[in-house]
C-alpha cells in the first residue's frame, strides 16, 4: 500500500537505491525536491543525465574524463615513468589532494573479487598491461586494503613485476579494510611515501 501515490513512492524508492540512503533520508529528499519548482526540477533531473550522456574514460589512464585524454595525463609536468593504480575515479581525487604524487594514474574501475563473480578481464587491467612499454619505471598499487583489494595488488604485481617493472603498494597505515577515499591528505601521503615492493 502506497499512502503517498505510485509516482511519488517510485520516485522515494530510486533515492532509496542510492549507496548509503535509507528509507527515512530518501523520503526526504524526495520532498525536498517536491517542493521546488517544475523548473528547478527539470535542471537538477537534467544535470544527470547531461552528466551521464557526456560521460566519457581517458584513453590513457581510464578516468572519468571529458576529454580524450584527461587533464592529468595531458599535463607535461607530470611524471609518466611512474602509475599509480587506483579502484575508482574517487581515489584519485583523494591522492590528488595529499599532493604527495606527481606521477600519472590507472583507474581499474572496481577490484578483483571472484564471490561477486568480478575477475581480472572485468576491470581494467588490460589497459594498464598496455601501458608499459618500457618507459615505465614503477607502478604503485594502491588500491583499498580490504580482501578484493589486496587480491588485486598480487595479481596485478605478479602480471607486472616479470616486466621488470618496479611494483610498490602504499604503506600500512591507511586502516585496513577501509576505503582509501576516506582516508585523510596526511595519512595518504605517508603511506605514499613510505610504499613497500610487493
Ligand atoms: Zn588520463
Amino acid at each position: 500500500m502506497s499512502v503517498y501515490g505510485a509516482s511519488v513512492t517510485k520516485l522515494i524508492e530510486k533515492f532509496e537505491s542510492l549507496p548509503g540512503v535509507g528509507h527515512k533520508s530518501a523520503e526526504r529528499m524526495a520532498f525536498f525536491l517536491l517542493r521546488k519548482s517544475e523548473d528547478e526540477v527539470r535542471d537538477f533531473a537534467e544535470a544527470i543525465f547531461d552528466a551521464r550522456k557526456h560521460l566519457r574514460f581517458c584513453s590513457v589512464c581510464q578516468n572519468m574524463s571529458d576529454k580524450e585524454t584527461c587533464d592529468i595525463c595531458s599535463n607535461a609536468s607530470r611524471d609518466r615513468s611512474v602509475i599509480c593504480v587506483v579502484q575508482e575515479p574517487r581515489d584519485v581525487q583523494a591522492i590528488e589532494r595529499s599532493r604527495e604524487f606527481s606521477g600519472t594514474y590507472h583507474v581499474l574501475h572496481g577490484a578483483i573479487s571472484p564471490m561477486n563473480g568480478i575477475g581480472p578481464d572485468d576491470i581494467r587491467i588490460k589497459e594498464l598491461l598496455s601501458r608499459l612499454d618500457g618507459s615505465v619505471k614503477e607502478v604503485i598499487v594502491a588500491t583499498n586494503s580490504d580482501v578484493e583489494g589486496e587480491a588485486t595488488a598480487m595479481y596485478i604485481a605478479r602480471l607486472i613485476k616479470p616486466l621488470g617493472v618496479r611494483v610498490t603498494r602504499i604503506a600500512r597505515g591507511l586502516p585496513v579494510g577501509g576505503d582509501l577515499e576516506y582516508a585523510d591528505d596526511v595519512t595518504l601521503g605517508a603511506a605514499l611515501q613510505h610504499r613497500v615492493d610487493i
